[in-house]
């Protein structure tokens, strides 16, 4: 079953589950790509990562780095207000009717 994918950023503080020769396991993430720059906190070694191979072995994170915000939907534009006088109006004023005189007559 493949992993989940972990979401990496720079500034994350990890803890990983095989420790540096050095003794430490907490890292910081400062380089992001196919390979991940991460720096031991405990000797201060910078060490470049397959990211595959990091996130196996990434036990916690202690701390999350610069998440990006999340993306804010954009306001709603304001439309301009209509002018009703900046177009001619394509339906000229009714013409009256001829008026027609119907004179009913009265059947009997
Ligand atoms: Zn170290």
């Amino acid at each position: 079953m493949p992993a989940p994918y972990v979401k990496l950023y720079v500034g994350d503080v990890i803890r990983t589950r095989k420790a540096h020769p050095c003794g430490g396991d907490v890292w910081v993430i400062e380089r992001l790509g196919a390979d991940v720059g991460i720096r031991c906190r405990t000797c201060g070694r910078f060490v470049l990562m397959d990211r595959i191979k990091l996130e196996r072995r990434i036990r916690a994170f202690l701390q999350r780095g610069n998440e990006p915000p999340p993306a804010e939907p954009e306001p709603p534009k304001e439309e301009p207000p209509t002018k009703p006088g900046s177009r001619k109006s394509a339906s000229p004023a009714p013409e009256p009717r001829p008026r027609r005189r119907i004179v009913k007559r009265a059947r009997v």
